[in-house]
């Protein structure tokens, strides 16, 4: 039979602390410094996973927050599960599941929420790093990723490129005669455009490709694993569905239309920068040769 025990640990509460202190002060302040080595979650819960396995040795674990939409695994699933609601001062810090094959004793259990003890303030600032990260990264306007995440993403998906030998083809998308639009509706009309925009580059795009706010009324999508034709069928797709969006909402007859470059990865010599170079090369090359179109670096 498989064994599933909630946990509510209030972890700044000292009654709980004394209560739990099975596991000497030392070890504790050890498995302190260790946590307190990163800001990032990820690494943190799969160092407090490690570190644990001494003192309560399990298959695998499972994080979640659901307010942040973030959910972290590792290791293997199991049928024996402690489930532990972390809170301190009333704030939400998530759910963590530790899972084995073996049920967890009882001395076992007190020994890991003493432990969770000492997990609670690295990951409330795990958790403040991260939706720091987030905001940095994210356009207040239509939600998608902007230019400061566009660099650190593009060197990620270019190094993973360059390594698996996998072609990269890049998108880069401008409204066109976007200042019409604001000149003849007005800025909010405008606004209200570019999120529409972005709703439908997400509806069209797939869930591997990954889509920035590049400027004003300009996206770039980063397509991995595509070569050149797939990368110029998405962009047809993205730009019929742009010429389909319906903006009557926003004034009868608003029609939005896009000019998009193409550029896949030339991978003996390319850097990430000249990738967009020539996906911006081509997308004024499409801008000259009358607009609404796709053209390919
Ligand atoms: P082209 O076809 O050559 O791209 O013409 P365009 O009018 O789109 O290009 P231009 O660069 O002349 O103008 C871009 C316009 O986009 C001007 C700017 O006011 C508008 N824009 C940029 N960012 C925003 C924004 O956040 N909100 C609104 N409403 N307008 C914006
Ligand atoms: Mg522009
Ligand atoms: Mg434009």
């Amino acid at each position: 039979m498989s064994q599933e025990q909630v946990k509510l640990a209030v972890i700044d509460n000292p009654a709980f602390e004394k209560q739990n202190a099975k596991i000497q002060q030392p070890q504790r302040m050890e498995l302190l410094t260790v946590l307190q080595t990163t800001l990032v979650l990820d690494q943190l819960l799969q160092l407090f996973s490690r570190e644990v396995q001494q003192w309560v040795p399990h298959d695998g674990f499972k994080y979640r927050h659901e307010t942040i939409g973030l959910a972290v695994q590792g290791g293997r699933q199991a049928h024996h599960r402690c489930h532990y609601t972390l809170t301190m001062e009333e704030q939400n810090l998530g759910e963590l599941t530790l899972q084995r094959r073996k049920r967890f004793s009882e001395s076992e259990l007190r020994g890991l929420e003493s432990l969770l003890c000492c997990l609670i303030y690295p990951l409330r600032n795990a958790l403040l790093y991260y939706q720091a990260l987030q905001s940095a990264y994210t356009d207040p306007l239509t939600g998608l990723y902007n230019r400061t995440a566009l660099h650190s993403v593009f060197q990620r998906e270019w190094k993973l490129a360059q390594r698996q030998k996998t072609p990269l083809s890049v998108l880069v998308l401008d409204s066109d005669y976007f200042k019409q639009i604001n000149d003849n509706h007005g800025h909010a009309a405008g606004d209200a455009a570019l999120i529409k925009i972005a709703h439908c580059l997400e509806q069209t795009v797939r869930a591997s490709d990954i889509i920035f706010r590049y400027g004003g009324e300009e996206f770039v999508i980063l397509l991995n694993n595509t070569p050149a034709e797939g990368g110029y069928l998405l962009a047809e797709r993205v730009r019929r569905a742009i010429q389909d969006i319906d903006c009557s909402d926003i004034a009868p007859d608003l029609r939005i239309t896009m000019s998009i470059g193409v550029a896949v990865l030339n991978h003996s010599e390319e850097t990430p920068e000249q990738l967009l170079k020539r996906a911006d090369d081509a997308l004024y090359r499409a801008k000259r040769q009358g607009r609404d179109r796709v053209v390919v670096a």
